[in-house]
């Protein structure tokens, strides 16, 4: 399929980018990889694409106060291979491998996922996990705050992604990520991030219209022994609709398993 016709302007700054955005009909294109689809399928049609892959200094990954700050246009593949990564959020280097195919890692990057903010989409929900906040050319947005619909975002028409900043994660921290799809690259049908320290944090991808932290699972962990407990109140707060992928029974059942998967080996991680 091919998409409709559009015009396109690759700027060499994001002064000019967001110029060009102004006032226009236009999408950002970084890795493609979900917007292409879209506009072959017709799904959107855009007059005009502003591709921000030219522009300099928008792929790193850097030391923030032993956390991390990432470029908007650091590809997936480049995440998942990052020593700094798996040294600093084990639970995203996890997750990495789980996000599509290699020839679609080497493109997709972590900008374009979070702002694409696909329900099944690993990405955001590793960012909501891992508390992060969203720099943009205008402010920095909480990532609670950012998810406000399915495909749905706070940002404005013009305004860019462009850093993800990950606060350090307190020493001894255990964590984990359980995710279950038909198949291998597949969009999860549900998955399950948390972890574990002096607070839980659990986020379920999957199963709302946006990446979602179960406060009243979480409020019941403090131990080993409250792991089954905590599965079932995760289960019975997400409120997941049927669709042609799975009953929303099945993806209810997926978050009590998956839950209970991610919580013992991050509990084991901790220890
Ligand atoms: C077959 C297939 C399987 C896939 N499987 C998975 C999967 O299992 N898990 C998963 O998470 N993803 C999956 N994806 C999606 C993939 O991860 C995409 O790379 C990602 O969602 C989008 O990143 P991108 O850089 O390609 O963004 P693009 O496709 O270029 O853009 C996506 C959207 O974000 C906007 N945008 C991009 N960058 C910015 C920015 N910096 N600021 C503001 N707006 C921006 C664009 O305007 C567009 O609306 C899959 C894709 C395909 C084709």
């Amino acid at each position: 399929m091919k998409p409709p016709a559009f015009e396109y302007l690759a700027p060499a700054s994001l002064d000019e980018a967001v110029a060009a955005l102004a006032g226009q009909d236009a999408k950002i294109l970084a890795g493609g990889q979900s917007l292409v689809p879209m506009l072959n399928f017709r799904l959107l049609a855009p007059p005009l694409l502003v591709d921000i892959t030219r522009i300099p200094g928008l792929d790193y990954i850097e030391d923030w106060d032993g956390g991390l700050r990432i470029g908007a246009l650091t590809r997936h593949y480049t995440l998942e291979t990052s020593p700094l990564v798996k040294a600093r959020f084990p639970v995203l280097h996890a997750a990495m491998a789980h996000v599509a195919h290699l020839a679609i890692r080497n493109r997709g990057t972590i900008g374009g996922s979070l702002c694409h903010g696909d329900p099944a989409a690993e990405l955001p929900g590793l960012a909501l996990l891992l508390d992060a906040h969203l720099k943009t050319t205008k402010r920095t947005i909480p990532v609670a705050e950012f998810y406000q619909g399915a495909l749905a975002t706070a940002l404005g028409e013009d305004e860019i992604l462009t850093e993800i900043m990950l606060p350090a994660l307190p020493t001894g921290t255990g964590w984990g990520f359980e995710e279950f799809a038909r198949r291998a690259g597949d969009f999860a049908l549900t998955a399950v991030g948390v972890t574990v320290g002096a607070e839980a944090r659990i986020v379920v991808i999957g199963a709302h219209e946006t990446p979602m932290r179960l406060p009243a699972a979480e409020a019941l962990f403090t131990d080993r022994a409250d792991i089954a407990a905590v599965a079932e109140a995760a289960r019975d707060e997400v409120t997941p609709n049927s669709d042609l992928h799975a009953s929303a029974d099945y993806r209810r059942h997926l978050v009590e398993v998956l839950t209970r998967r991610a919580l013992t080996a991050a509990w084991e991680r901790a220890a």
